[in-house]
């Protein structure tokens, strides 16, 4: 008889929407063996192919059952240098998960049935990390003096092109735009999803190899790239895309309309996340509106509900969007948390004008009722506006999720580095070289799904080849 699939503990939705600490508890040592006895350890193993680093999922899982947990992690550590990380935040559903033959085919998503690998991959993540003897270490440094590189960036691009160039022995040093280290782990995804003790040892870690971090340092203003090439033997560009899209519609301007990215960053990068230990640098409202439906608009959904709860005022947030459920692009996971936890979701709704009060401050939001249309470009089903339909709803504070687009800082004063009609920097997709020799670039920075292992999988084949480069030149 098939097993049933281990559920993963979490802390109940009433407890947990009232602060900022982790949701989901992690499989004991119990758990994840009998998860991982689930494993069919097929011959022809479709998950792997559904990762986009390609982690040899079967191996892994199989060292779970011997009880070899440090082999478990460092087979993952070969393709994906954080699985604590990832196995907290990759949308497995779409991929390892959706792809493992348990799953039910012609499905959307993974079905239950899937081995939950994202769960198994935390557990092996988390035993490394708390057992770090089991760490891998720095190598010997090829030429100390002649070889080093800089990276631009230290979200998960940055720092696991770093983590790879630093046990090939090559010095690196990362330079960092913000006053704190991680990128969109550390200012975007909050802290009850990715709690800041993880980044945090892979951040030290990195540290103890021997990287450098230098923060507050942008790299097109404090220094050019030419600037940097004359230091370095090569450049990885890991830049992401931290520059918000709005909705331009009428009556964005009003006070106490955010950008997600800067609603986010105030909760986590500004601690806005430790009320009342520190004062809160972001605008609270009784009515708060998110427009979007993928992650981000998942997770400023989430911390705007606590926010709200933890200012003593009564929860009222909700998520619009102007699709359909099934095509929201957000992990499944956070959609069930977030509605678990008190947030409402108004679909196939499109916003037409915000509307203020005498002072200038939001207060409405207008919308029109859609339904959907033949698929677009992007294979979803187009939302079409319903004539007629139009509604307001109460929102004091608005928080735009629509997406990201490339930073560029570093792009627009760097006219020998190629991007596209994105901005997104153009790299050759083996080597992930720019069109200045020597310069490499991963992540969001360079377009994709922009996930965070899709991030790191661009970063490790970046330190492949700045690897075989530097090797070559010796
Ligand atoms: P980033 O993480 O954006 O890091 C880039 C870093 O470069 C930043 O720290 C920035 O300050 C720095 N920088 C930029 N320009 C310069 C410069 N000129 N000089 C110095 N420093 C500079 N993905 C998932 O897989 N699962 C999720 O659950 C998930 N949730 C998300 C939630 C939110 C709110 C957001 C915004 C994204 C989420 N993503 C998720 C996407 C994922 O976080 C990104 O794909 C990933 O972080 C990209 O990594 P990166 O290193 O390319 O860029
Ligand atoms: Fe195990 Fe599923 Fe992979 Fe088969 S496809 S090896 S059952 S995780």
């Amino acid at each position: 008889m098939r097993k049933e699939p281990v559920k993963i503990k979490e802390v109940e939705a009433p407890v947990r929407s009232g602060n900022f600490e982790e949701v989901i508890l992690g499989y004991s040592e119990e758990e994840a063996l009998r998860e991982a006895a689930r494993c069919l350890q097929c011959k022809n193993p479709l998950c792997s192919s559904g990762c986009p680093v390609g982690i040899d999922i079967k191996t892994f899982i199989h060292k779970i059952t011997q009880k070899d947990y440090a082999g478990a992690c460092s087979t993952i550590r070969q393709k994906n240098n954080f699985p604590s990380i990832c196995g907290r935040v990759c949308p497995a559903e779409y991929q390892c998960r959706k792809a493992c033959v348990l799953t039910k085919r012609g499905e959307r998503f993974a079905t239950p049935e899937a081995i939950n690998i994202h769960f198994l991959e935390r557990f092996a993540g988390d035993y490394g990390m708390n057992n770090p003897a089991n760490r891998q270490s720095g190598a010997k440094c090829i030429d100390a003096k002649a070889k080093k590189v800089a990276i631009v960036g230290s979200g998960p691009a940055g720092i696991c092109c770093a983590g790879e160039l630093a046990r090939a022995g090559i010095k690196v040093v990362v330079y960092e735009g913000l006053h704190k280290l991680g990128g969109v782990l550390r200012y975007g995804i909050p802290p009850f999803r990715l709690p800041r003790n993880i980044l945090d040892y892979e951040i030290e870690s990195l540290k103890k190899m021997g990287v450098d971090f230098v923060p507050n340092f942008i790299v097109g203003r404090n220094k050019s790239v030419d600037e940097l090439l004359k230091e370095f033997s090569a450049v990885f560009l890991g830049l992401g895309a931290g520059i918000p899209s709005f909705l331009g519609i009428k009556g964005e301007n009003l006070c106490n309309i955010y950008s997600a990215n800067e609603f986010l960053t105030r909760v986590n990068l500004m601690s806005a996340y430790k009320f009342p230990k520190a004062h809160t640098p972001v605008n609270i409202g009784k009515s708060m509106v998110i427009i979007g439906g993928g992650n981000t608009a998942m997770d400023a959904a989430r911390c705007a509900l606590r926010l709200q709860k933890m200012n003593g005022l009564n929860p009222d947030t909700t998520v619009l969007y102007r699709r359909s459920e099934v095509e929201l692009p957000a992990r499944r996971l956070e959609i069930e948390h977030a509605k678990e936890e008190g947030i409402k979701f108004k679909l196939l709704v499109k916003p037409e004008e915000f509307l203020g009060d005498e002072k200038g401050f939001v207060r409405k939001l207008r919308c029109l009722q859609c339904e959907l249309g033949e698929p677009d470009a992007s294979g979803r089903r187009k939302p079409i506006e319903i004539p007629g339909s139009g509604f307001e709803v109460d929102c004091d504070i608005a928080v735009v999720a629509i997406g990201l687009n490339a930073n560029e800082i570093l792009t627009k004063v760097t006219p020998a580095l190629k991007v596209d009609k994105y901005g997104d920097v153009v790299v050759d997709e083996n080597t992930m070289e720019t069109s200045i020799k020597n310069v490499f670039a991963g992540g969001d920075i360079v377009g994709g799904e922009g996930t965070v292992i899709e991030a790191m999988g661009m970063a490790k084949r970046a330190a492949k080849s700045i690897i075989e480069k530097l090797c070559n030149q010796r």
